[in-house]
């Protein structure tokens, strides 16, 4: 962390401005390098938090490469909690490469993928949690993912573990008490008082682990699987709920060999829909083939679209779809309701009972409305409204587990009035796994992991 960083920290190519972030203990002898005031003015007294206008010049040439507003942070009320300079240019993809380019020649090094971010992490100004939450607002792609986001950013996750943690702490503070003082040994009604405050420490960390349910769906929305023969609609019902969607966004491209996928947000929350048969589209398609493609389309599902061409009879192909996804969590929709309806729901029922059937047109839009509603309210089973704190990641889920089964143990040993010494044992593996959860201890491979996830310039 000696070293200065650079990188663009606005997306590449063509808008309205860009922005170099450097930052570092030379980060600001670095700019002063390249940027001129204007009207000129003293490097030493540009202010901090305040827009300075100039130019930067190649320091060579002395040739204005672009005229910039400056902004000059000071150790540690920047980011990175380092001294931080942000360079605000025109917004052109050459320009704001040739801005940078001249930073790195004037000494700074070009960052990793989520460097800043670490370093934010590194000098304390961010537990691991809010570090995640600073990838997962810059990836949010509903409401709920950016509330949930910015709330464990503010630090509501890490002030529910970091009570929990100190609870514990308390706990074994009592414990290496007596295990220094031997011959005060701990009282069975003692060690009793401790196992009912580490109860009640398991009893929250269980709550949180049952979170996850609702965090990842936040998080990550749904993955729902549109499945069917050829023609019956399914790329129609695709478009017409991107249309429901009005997105603010840009569709989220993931169009890959033989799949699509598209995001599509109802209300507050999202779905990724895979649509299997995607770019092919021969009706004369092989059944096994599609068979194939559906079963591994449903084995990421958290729920499959089914959808069957009310206007023609129940075939063979309908057959073998509805038993690949019997059992499997998923919806029944009767598309292109519109026309005459020549499938039989009597058979129909007989060979798929369950949830009855919803009536749709792709076309005409009937139907969809209900289907969103039933989306939601499936997503949402389960899930407590409360604002409490919430889990939204495997490695926090895994955490707690962990942590709850050391403290399982702890009771255990309490109960059993077993020493001192076996019960901190497991006592400071429940605390690893807490503190391993927040940051305080790390391996650079967590780290990696987790930053990596990033852009650079984050
Ligand atoms: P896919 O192969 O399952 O993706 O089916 P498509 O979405 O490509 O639709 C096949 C054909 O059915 C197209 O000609 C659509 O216009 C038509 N279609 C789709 N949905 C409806 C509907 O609700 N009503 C009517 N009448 N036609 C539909
Ligand atoms: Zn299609």
């Amino acid at each position: 962390m000696d070293d200065t960083i650079a990188a663009i920290a606005t997306p590449l190519g063509e808008g309205g401005i860009h922005i170099v972030r450097i930052s570092g203990k030379n980060a600001w002898p670095i700019a002063s390098k390249l940027f001129r005031a204007a009207p000129p003015q003293a490097t030493d007294s540009i202010p901090p938090l305040k827009a300075t206008f100039g130019h930067i010049v190649d320091p060579e040439t002395q040739r204005v490469l672009d005229e910039v507003l400056l902004i000059r942070f000071e150790a540690p009320r920047s980011y990175t909690c380092e001294d931080v300079v942000e360079i605000h240019g025109h917004g052109g993809a050459f320009v704001a490469a040739r801005i940078l380019q001249s930073v790195l020649d004037a000494g700074a090094r070009l960052a990793q993928p989520g460097e800043f971010t670490r370093r934010a992490f590194l000098n304390g100004r961010l537990d691991l949690t809010q570090a995640e939450a600073v990838a997962d607002l810059i990836h949010a792609a509903s409401d709920k993912a950016l509330a949930s986001a910015v709330s464990q950013l503010q630090g509501k996750l890490s002030e529910t573990l970091n009570g929990l943690y100190d609870r514990l702490l308390a706990v074994l503070s009592q414990l290496e008490a007596a295990i220094d003082f031997p011959e005060e040994g701990l009282e069975f009604e003692r060690k009793q008082a401790m196992a009912g405050q580490v109860r009640a420490v398991q009893k929250e960390i269980d709550q949180l682990i049952a979170t996850f349910r609702a965090g990842r769906i936040y998080r990550e929305g749904w993955n729902v699987a549109l499945v069917g023969k050829p023609n019956v609609g399914k790329s129609s019902l695709l478009n017409a709920l991107l249309k429901e969607d009005r997105a603010i966004v840009t569709p989220h491209p993931g169009t890959t060999r033989d799949v699509l996928e598209e995001r599509v947000r109802i209300r507050d929350l999202h779905l990724n829909i895979v649509d299997t048969a995607g770019i092919r589209h021969q009706p004369e398609e092989i059944e096994e083939e599609g068979i194939r493609r559906t079963r591994r389309a449903l084995e990421k599902a958290d729920l499959a679209l089914v959808v069957l061409d009310a206007s023609s009879p129940l075939d063979g192909n309908d057959t073998l779809l509805l038993d690949e996804v019997k059992g499997k969590p998923c919806f029944l929709l009767l598309n292109k309701s519109d026309r005459p309806a020549q499938l039989d729901i009597q058979t129909l029922a007989q060979k798929f009972p369950g949830e009855a059937p919803l009536n749709i047109s792709a076309t005409t839009g009937a139907g969809l409305d209900t289907l969103v509603d039933r989306l939601y309210t499936r997503m949402l089973e389960g899930v407590p409204s409360g604002e409490g704190a919430v889990i939204t990641r495997e490695r926090h889920r895994a955490a707690l587990a962990n942590a709850t089964e050391a403290l399982a143990n702890v009771v255990n040993s309490l109960d059993g009035d077993l020493s001192e010494d076996l019960v901190a044992v497991d006592l400071n593996t429940a605390l690893e796994h807490l503190g391993g959860l927040l940051g305080k201890t790390f391996v650079e491979d967590l780290l990696d992991q987790i930053f990596d996830d990033f852009c650079i310039g984050k």
